[in-house]
């Protein structure tokens, strides 16, 4: 067998940053830690940390008064954070900047009248917290069709973002159908998706096709990891989405030569390591990798977490 591991894959500067804040706040402030939604998108990650004493919560009416709180990287929206001034809580914000851009472009566009439609899918997290920045004037679209129903008053006040961790095909069919509708729509400054998303699906696009099988690392309710195993799939590769070596089947290998692995942006590379692991010691695999870009992209801490 041969395996073709994609790079760039895996953890996101936005996640390395979620995590490492999350690490800090465990170590420096008394327990116990709460975080509002899943810290990242990631099974394991959240379940090494649950096994750590962090709770979980998706209400914040769960975490005690005056508790510390970090919100993950998919963001917040401004409601969440007035009820953790009200309640007292010591509130640390761990949203990848990638996504306060994109809340930033809706307040934006909010305040000079327009209505947005944003590109995303109903009930992420991510997609929750944009659309609590001007819930008045963002309408979600999910497909192209979405923007032949949509009504709008006034045409010549239009906007799109979309939610960073896309398709960015799926996100292009639906930005050509709503510039052959809406002529005028206003697009964000700089493209929404987000760098690490863009870089994932470029590399199992251009590699999918020397294989039999994709495996994607990352959780279900990834959005970005989703979206890999769908490229894969729409370019006529069999795909398989796992949370690692616990998921995999021994029977999916039979008349398999070739099998290109990669991880979503919150899938940490332990689980990329144990599935490389198995697939040499039960097919003898040879490892090759394929660099298609380098990945030089760190954030600051949560400005709560910073010292000096
Ligand atoms: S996937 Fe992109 S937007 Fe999401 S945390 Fe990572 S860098 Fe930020």
């Amino acid at each position: 067998m041969r395996v073709i591991l994609a790079s760039p894959r895996g953890f996101c500067a936005g996640v390395n940053m979620a995590i490492e804040a999350l690490e800090i706040a465990l170590e420096s402030l008394p327990p116990p830690i709460y975080v509002y939604h899943e810290i990242v998108h990631n099974k394991y990650v959240v379940e090494a940390f649950r096994d750590r004493g962090v709770v979980f919560v998706d209400e914040l009416e769960q975490v005690p008064e005056g508790a510390a709180l970090l919100f993950s990287a998919h963001g917040v929206s401004p409601e969440i954070r007035r009820v953790a001034r009200q309640r007292r809580l010591h509130a640390i914000d761990a949203t990848c900047p990638l996504v306060t851009k994109v809340h930033l472009e809706a307040i934006k566009f909010a305040r000079l009248g327009y209505t947005i439609f944003l590109i995303g899918h109903e009930g992420h997290d991510e997609v929750t917290g944009t659309i609590g920045e001007a819930p008045e004037a963002i309408v979600l679209i999910e497909t192209p069709d979405d923007v032949d129903r949509v009504q709008v008053a006034d045409e010549t006040k239009l906007a799109y973002l979309t939610q960073t961790t896309l398709s960015v095909d799926d996100a292009n069919r639906i930005i050509r159908r709503l510039r052959e509708r809406f002529p005028q729509i206003a697009s964000p400054p700089k493209e929404d998706i987000c760098y690490a998303t863009q870089n994932r699906q470029e590399a199992v696009a251009l590699l999918c096709g020397e294989a039999q099988l994709t495996l994607v690392l990352g959780s279900q309710n990834s959005s970005n990891s989703q979206r890999l195993a769908e490229l894969s799939r729409e370019r006529g590769v069999p795909a398989r989405l796992i949370d690692g070596l616990q998921d995999i089947r021994h029977e999916w290998f039979a008349d398999v030569d070739v099998v290109l692995v990669t991880a979503g942006a919150s899938a940490p590379e332990v689980v990329v390591q144990d599935v490389l692991d198995y697939l040499q010691r039960s097919f003898e695999a040879k490892i090759e990798v394929r660099s298609l870009r380098e990945e030089n992209v760190a954030f600051p801490l949560p400005k709560e977490l910073r010292t000096g």
